[in-house]
Parts: C-alpha cells; structure tokens; sequence
C-alpha cells in the first residue's frame, strides 16, 4: 500500500470525550470515527485490525471444527417471543416495526434465530452434533456506552452455537471452545487469563470469561499466586479457614457515635481496625428479610448470598423493611434484637469483641459476640475474595488481584432455547429429545481495544505484530531524493513478493510528520530509508516495541526485516 493514495487521517490533539487510551489512540490514530454515541465507522487503517482479529477467530474456529454461517441483523419478533426473551430483555433490545407493522429487533446475540435454523433442518441423533458461527454486527442499547469500541451500542461479535445429543457431549464441544479460545488470544499476542466465571464451582464449571489484563479493565480478576486458579472477584471462592482467637470476651458496651456513618468513620471515631467493625446488611431475598454480616473491611457478596439461600431475586432491604425488623433506622442496624434470620460471612466466625449497630441512631455497641449475645443461623462465604486471600484449589497461593478486560465469553446453554423452541432430535431409541446446547462470543472490536490498552506508549500504539494494520512501514526521508526513493520502492516492492504486508510512506511530508505518524499508528516495524545511511549502503530498521535501532545493509534488510516480524509474533 502507498501511503500517499490511502486514507490517513491522523490526529494532533487528543479527542475530549475519549476516557481510555484505546479510545483516545483509535481516534488519533484515524482508525475509528464517531457516528453516534456508541456507533462507530471502520476508518481503513482501523478495518484492517478488525479484519485480522476477525482472520484469527476464523482459522481457530474453523480449526476446532466449528462452521462459519451469517444470520441476519434485523430478527422478526416471533422469534424472541418463543424463547420470552422479547418480554425480558428490557430496553437494550433495539425494537422496530416494518412497513407491515410488524414487530422486529436489532440482534444482540442469536440464541433464537440459530435455535430456529437447527430445530427446522436437525432430525437425527446422526446429524450431531453441531458447532455454526458467524462474525456480525450486533446492536446492544447500553445504557453507558463508552470507550469506543470497547463498550459501544454497535458492534461486531464472533458467535457460535454448539448442539449436542447429551451432557457428554456438550461437555466435548465446550471443552473444543475452550481450547480454541486459548489458541486465538495466544495468536492475537495478547497477555490473558481464562477465568472461571461460575460461582462456587470449582473444576468442571461451564461459564468461562476471558480477560485481557489491562488497569483500565471494569472487571476485576483474581488469580493464584502458585496454581492456575483465576476467576472473576464476584465469583472467587474464599477459603474458610481455621484460626486460634484466644481473647477473653468483653462485657457489651453502648457507645453514642454521632454522625459517624461509614465502617471507616466508625473505626476512626473508636479508635479501632476497620475489621473489628461488622457491618449487619439487611436485604430483601424474594420476599424474605434476612441479615447478613460482614467484616468491615470486606465486601458483600450479592450473588453468593443469593445462591446459598437459593432464592430468584435478591436485593437490600428499603428504608420500610429495615425498620420493620430493627425497630431502627436505616445505617445502624446490629444483630442484637433483630426480628429476622442472621448469617454471618465465614470471617466473622473467629471474630471476638466487636463493634455492631445498635439500631438506634448514632448507637454502637462494642465487645459484641455471637453465640453468647444473639444467635447465628449458619455461617458461609458471603464476601467478594480480597488480595491475600488463600486460593481454594492448591491451597498454598494467594489471591491476587488485577484488572480485566472481558473479551470473550463461553456459556453451557443446556436446554434453555431447545425445549423454550422445541429444538429435538430423534434419538437411538427413537424418542424426541431437546438438543444440549453452549453458545461462544467474542468481541471483535473490543480485542483490538483491549491489545492497545494493553501495548500503548505515549508516543502511540504498539500493536501486535498479529494486529496490526500493517506490519512494516517503509519509510523514504528524503522525497526529492531520487537514490532514497528508488531504494525504499525497491525494498517495499520486494517484501511485498515475500509476502510481508507492509506499506510505504511516500506523502510528501517532512520525515518528523511520518516518524510521529508511525509511531501513533503503531507499525511494529519502521525502515527508514535516508540518504546518510544509504551513502554506506545501509538502511535502518526502528523496532516500535523495544525503540531498537538496527543498521542493515540494503542487501540484507528484507532477511533481516522478516526476521525480526518473526521474532516479535512469539
Ligand atoms: P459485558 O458484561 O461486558 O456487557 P456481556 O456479558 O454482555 O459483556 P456477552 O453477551 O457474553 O457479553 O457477549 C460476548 C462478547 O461480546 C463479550 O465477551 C464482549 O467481548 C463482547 N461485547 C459484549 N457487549 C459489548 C459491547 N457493548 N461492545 C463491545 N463488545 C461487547
Ligand atoms: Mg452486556
């Protein structure tokens, strides 16, 4: 490609409502542009690490045996009314009716259309199983979209649908999934964690997310200090582990706390650590009021309480149901008197002496213990794990804890759709069975988001190699020089014929404009073509990533350019 017949449309000045570096750098970098809020163009720079990202997700799928499709955008209602998902899904379907006044959406995901396609075409246990993708546009109406392609409204999802005839065979076609996914993300160059993304279950679990490790992630990851334990924080099982407390126990004692609200406050004002502060969480599970204790300095743990008591909804308690079961306000309740069930986080357990609410305004009470002052229903793991923590598959390893971005997604389905759809099969012994199915996303767009937050310097992109718009850029110094122009021609011509898919600055514009385009633009690989070098025969090869400079002989620089692109793809 000759730079001075593409489309370059690079940026000076940093876009003001760009929050993230991947966002900012796209911008600049001309690769994106904004229609709407999150509703972007491809610029072509930008279309061509979309299309790579979307080359390697093929040759892995394809690879595991799954089968590329491409279903339509615009889904007719019926569809999503079979599965009741058009009644739940909420305002993040994009709904619209035809000329007919017929009801139809936006795709955001194709459970239904895909169900639809194989429950019509799919008879016999001979015909499975299954495993159909496709790379498409979805339209999902966040309700904050942001950081360009990373959160956007509109956005381009690999998906694929698994069917099988039994549980065994799901488990093979996830497992396929799972190795794919590993293979792809390698294959992008980026630096990841597979994090197991069902709560409690540790091995054989069936919901995994995979995370781009980057500080501008929103999910937040823990992973093992000493094993290959990794899973979202909302779903890391903490250890409950034996401990020795032998203090005496403390007569109880109120204490007027006025205005001192939060833990921090109250253990300021007591002049206590924050983990000698219990907090007492009132929350509504369905339509029971329940108590659930926690340490201080932890946090609760929503979908864990959820999934111990069982219930479908889980939320906290309103300012009504505090009183009801307190006979106090909101922001002081304690376990002491309390007219409804009390759990306590495993932490608590070995706690001795400490601070609780008083259910009175500005009322704490100190030396609190349980058992000897009020009872405690059962005692489980209620909190989100924390750095330190002791992993609860090699029990050695500590928790750490980093931050993720979510690029990919794989979920056993089960028969949700096919028995919500009728999906069946006949099976050996001739019955109709609901087929078991897995369904497998990955975001496209927010690969390439998620490989510069995590390759960026304050120059620009680093992509990598596998990424990248381009691999090399050639880049002449001196364009009223005839001996320059003729050899960068001639090297770019000749990787070209290798095969190297590289490009050629030849703009007319001074060699800083190209040098600060190059680097924002991020070409793993820079060969400057100057008039100094070329007087000993020789041109330089700008490493992006390790701002390495390498003097070659002309003869040698595409050997040693193929080289080096080699060396930076392991
Ligand atoms: P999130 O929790 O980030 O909203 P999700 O759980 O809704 O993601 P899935 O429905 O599992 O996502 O979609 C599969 C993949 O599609 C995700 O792993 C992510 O990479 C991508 N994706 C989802 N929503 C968006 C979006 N709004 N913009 C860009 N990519 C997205
Ligand atoms: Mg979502």
């Amino acid at each position: 490609m000759k730079l001075s017949q593409y489309y370059i449309q690079t940026l000076r000045e940093t876009p003001s409502d760009a929050e993230v570096v991947s966002h900012k750098l796209m911008l600049r970098a001309g690769m994106i542009k904004k229609a709407a809020a999150g509703i972007y163009s491809y610029l072509p720079l930008g279309l061509r690490v979309i299309r790579k990202v979307e080359n390697i997700v093929r040759k892995y799928m394809n690879e595991a045996g799954a089968i590329e499709t491409l279903m339509p955008s615009v889904v007719p209602a019926e569809l999503w009314k079979e599965s009741g998902r058009w009644f739940v899904y909420g305002k993040e379907l994009l709904r619209f009716k035809d000329r007919h006044d017929r009801d139809f959406c936006f795709g955001p995901t194709h459970e239904e259309v895909i169900t639809d396609i194989v429950r019509n075409d799919i008879k016999s246990y001979k015909q499975l199983p299954v495993n159909l993708y496709q790379i498409q546009t979805k339209f999902r109406d966040e309700v904050r979209p942001r950081f360009g392609l990373m959160r956007g409204r509109e956005f381009i999802m690999k998906d694929a649908y698994s069917f099988d005839i039994d549980n065994e065979g799901a488990e093979v076609s996830y497992n396929k999934m799972k190795e794919a996914y590993c293979k792809i993300f390698e294959a992008c160059g980026l630096k990841y964690r597979m994090v197991d993304a069902d709560s409690g279950a540790i091995g054989g679990s069936f919901s995994h997310e995979f995370m781009v490790l980057a500080d501008t992630g929103e999910d937040f990851v823990i992973s093992c200090d000493n094993c290959n334990y990794s899973a979202n924080i909302e779903k890391a099982v903490v250890v409950d582990k034996p401990e020795e407390n032998t203090e005496a126990l403390a007569s109880v004692e109120e204490r007027l706390t006025p205005g001192q609200k939060t833990v921090e406050e109250v253990a300021k004002f007591l002049n206590l650590p924050t983990k000698k502060i219990v907090k007492t969480m009132i929350l509504k599970v369905d339509e029971n009021v329940v108590a659930v204790m926690i340490r201080g300095d932890h946090e609760l743990n929503l979908p864990k309480v959820k999934n111990y008591l069982g219930g479908s909804v889980i939320e906290f308690a309103d300012k009504n149901d505090i009183e009801m079961v307190s006979d106090g306000p909101m922001g002081y309740s304690g376990p002491i008197g309390l007219k409804c069930k009390v759990y306590a986080d495993n932490a608590i357990k070995h706690l001795k002496n400490y601070v609780v609410g008083g259910n009175k305004k500005d009322l704490h009470l100190l030396n609190v213990n349980h058992e000897r002052d009020f009872k405690i229903e059962a005692f489980g793991d209620f909190r989100n794990a924390t750095p330190g923590d002791t992993c609860p598959e090699c029990n050695k390893g500590k928790f750490q804890l980093t931050k993720g971005i979510e690029v990919g997604h794989i979920f056993k389905l089960g028969t949700k759709y096919s028995e919500a759809m009728n999906c069946v099969f006949l099976d050996k012994d001739g019955k109709a069975k609901p087929m078991i199915m897995g369904c497998y996303g990955i975001g496209i767009g927010r690969t390439a988001a998620a490989a510069i937050e995590q390759n960026h310097d304050e120059k620009g992109i680093i992509w990598p190699v596998q990424l990248a718009p381009f691999e090399v850029v050639v880049v002449p110094l001196n364009t009223n020089d005839e001996d320059v122009i003729k050899t960068a021609d001639n090297i770019y011509t000749r990787l070209l014929n290798k095969g190297v898919d590289v490009c050629i600055d030849d703009r007319n514009e001074r060699a800083g404009v190209k040098f600060n385009d190059a680097d924002l633009i991020g070409y793993p690989v820079r060969v400057n073509v100057g008039k100094k070098a070329l007087a000993d025969g020789c041109v330089e090869i700008h490493i992006r990533k390790s701002g390495e400079q390498i003097n070659v002989l002309i003869d040698d620089a595409c050997d040693k350019i193929i080289n080096v692109i080699e060396g930076l793809k392991q």
